[in-house]
């Protein structure tokens, strides 16, 4: 898994018929700066448009690893199923998994130079 940046745009329009859509609030999620102008200039030169507030988040995309480093499988009941952690990061944080079978522990994304894990172990 890694984390990526999107951004979250809300568009509002003043009344539902004015707007491509149909509806008053549309909400959508792109990738890059580039889309997120083009939706932003769109937004300003509706008039019909009263606001399109938008944020970035970062969200983690990918699948989360099936199996620990040893080949133990993490799927099935749960004898298992590693046990799940979590360490809030500078990154937006890392999933951890014990694997039931060995010592094995594996953390999602891999801790990074400029990782500031806060790790919960006891
Ligand atoms: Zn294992
Ligand atoms: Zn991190």
């Amino acid at each position: 898994m890694e984390w990526r940046s999107r951004w979250h745009i809300t568009i509002r329009w003043d009344r539902a018929e004015n707007s491509p859509a149909g509806v008053t609030v549309l909400e959508r999620v792109v990738d890059s700066t580039a889309e997120l102008r083009h939706l932003v200039a769109r937004a300003r030169a509706d008039r019909h448009v009263v606001a399109f507030p938008y944020r970035q988040v970062r969200e983690l995309v990918g699948a989360e690893p099936d199996r620990c480093r040893r080949g133990h499988s993490y799927v099935g009941g749960s004898a298992t199923r590693a046990v799940r952690d979590w360490w809030p990061c500078r990154c937006g944080g890392h999933l951890v998994l014990r694997c039931r079978m060995c010592p094995d522990v594996r953390v999602d994304p891999v801790v990074s130079a400029d990782c500031t894990p806060r790790r919960t172990d006891s």
